[in-house]
């Protein structure tokens, strides 16, 4: 057994947790497909400081290629746009990459670069490590005393194990998103260019919402994202949505397309269990995503300090079970999971709203900026005098919005006590899980009733 931590992707999360273990004293091996000097994630490029700060990163300027004072949320007819403060960057994501790289080298981590791991090995009830393939060397077999799968939202190892696992459980097409995205230079001056643009419209972007998020004067990060279901139901490519929705726009006028691509984004709530014996997940192959907006990277740095944080526990212990590495599942639950389940309530709320009932939603001013940033970044619940002045407004709103808000906010509170009773140990989870399916299939087919009857 060579290594006593193996880690499977070299992305934000698999990084930044070889750093935190290397400099722990552990022997880390991280396995990646990409070569080193090409690893770099398609994504929109933007992180709220509050993610940086809580995982103690300072960024070098370099990393740097913007700063944000908030977000701008555009109502589908246009007419209405509600600021919402927040700061953050765009990141250069080459070398972002290449920070965390060389964060976890410099601490002695091991890069094995150009290497696809192909499934897990498993013995018994334990994963031993993975099956490997390396450019030009072939397969080999890669031991450990515990295995990291944060191979991204494909999960690679994590889906691949025995289904019988709760751990393995697969990713269904409501519970991601598909994203595609631009960087353009454009050819006229960017204004504001600290604020991102967030643009909710169901025909352009079904079930997501389509972004400008500016990176200097002159150059944007432009995409969209569709919801799962609907590609499927609907046939949607998220390309062909970008070709005929945005490419037209004035705010769109490029000289150059600098960088295109898209990937999938797990939206949905937190995993039942993220661990197993001798194994656990990170990042978005544990679906730490926030699924109203998708922001993955931040909750993929908060699984990496997690899963370091129970990773030194279990060393100290002598073991690396399940019932050791469990306490991963509550702290992550205690730390951003609860706001995670809560907030994919309100998801799926806005996901089966019309253009017409987001724009009189946005324009009846329901929830200001200061209250969307609560309910969306910090998944707070409201106060009583937030309440009774959203009732109040609410009067202004048609009653097909203000059922489907009522019951969102019935399920958020219903959710966040099962959420909180999650069991101490693996043996309660078969009846808390399925507690959970029923609730949300029961939210969900209210939701369908009030959409059919609207
Ligand atoms: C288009 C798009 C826009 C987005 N915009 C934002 C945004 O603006 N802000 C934000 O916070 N989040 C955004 N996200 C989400 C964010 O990118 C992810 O949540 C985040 O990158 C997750 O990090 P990770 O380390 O878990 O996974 P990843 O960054 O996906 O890293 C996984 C790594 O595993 C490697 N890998 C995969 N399979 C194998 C294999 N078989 N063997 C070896 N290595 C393997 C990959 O090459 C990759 O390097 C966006 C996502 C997309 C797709």
């Amino acid at each position: 057994m060579k290594y006593d931590v193996l880690i499977v992707g070299g992305g934000t999360a698999g990084l930044h947790l070889a750093y935190n273990l290397s400099k722990a004293g552990f022997s880390v091996v991280v396995v990646e497909k990409r070569p080193l000097e090409k690893l770099y994630k398609i994504t929109g490029d933007a992180i709220g400081k509050t993610h940086l700060e809580r995982s103690n990163i300072n960024l070098p300027p370099r990393v740097i290629e913007n700063e944000y004072r908030g977000a701008k949320v555009i109502s589908p007819l246009e007419s209405i746009t509600l600021t919402i403060p927040g700061e953050g960057y765009s990141l250069n994501m080459y070398e972002w990459s290449r920070f965390l790289a060389s964060r976890a080298l410099n601490a002695g981590a091991t890069l094995l670069d150009k290497t696809t791991a192909v499934k897990p090995l498993v013995n018994g009830l334990e994963v031993e490590g993975i099956l490997a393939s390396r450019e030009g060397s072939g397969t080999m077999e890669l031991r450990a005393k515990i295995t990291v799968d944060a191979s991204g939202a494909t999960a690679v190892i994590r889906t691949r194990l025995p289904r019988e696992w709760p751990v393995s459980e697969p990713l269904r097409p409501e519970d991601v998103s598909y994203a595609y995205r631009e960087i353009i230079e454009v050819d006229y001056e960017i204004p504001e260019p600290d604020y991102i643009r967030i643009y909710l419209n169901q025909e352009i972007s079904p079930g997501g919402y389509w972004w400008f998020f500016p990176k200097s004067k002159t150059v944007a990060n432009v995409g969209l994202g569709v919801w799962g279901r609907l590609v499927k139901e609907r046939e949607l490519n998220p390309v062909h949505l970008y070709r005929k929705y945005l490419e037209k726009r004035a705010e769109l006028r490029k000289k150059e397309i600098l960088s295109s691509g898209g990937g999938i984004v797990p939206t949905r709530r937190p995993l039942s269990t993220m661990v197993w014996n001798r194994f656990l997940a990170a990042g978005d192959a544990a679906v730490a995503v926030n699924p109203v907006h998708g922001g993955g990277l931040g909750p993929a740095l908060l699984t990496a300090d997690l899963a370091s944080h129970v990773i030194v526990e279990a060393s100290e212990r002598g073991s690396y079970d399940l019932r050791t590495l469990w306490k991963y599942n509550r702290l992550y639950l205690q730390h951003y999971g609860i706001k995670q389940a809560k907030l994919d309530i309100m998801r799926l709320a806005l996901q089966h709203m019309s253009n017409s009932e987001i724009e009189q939603g946005l324009r009846a001013n329901l929830v200001s900026s200061e209250e969307i940033l609560q309910l969306s970044a910090e998944g707070r619940e409201l106060r009583m005098v937030e309440k009774l002045k959203i009732v109040l407004r609410a009067l202004r709103l048609p009653l097909s919005v203000i059922k489907k808000l009522l019951l969102a906010q019935a399920y958020m509170k219903k959710v966040e006590l099962l959420y909180r009773s999650y069991p101490e140990d693996i043996s309660y989870l078969p009846s808390w899980q399925a507690q959970i399916e029923k609730l949300y299939s029961e939210y969900l087919s209210k939701l369908s009733k009030l959409v059919s009857q609207s």
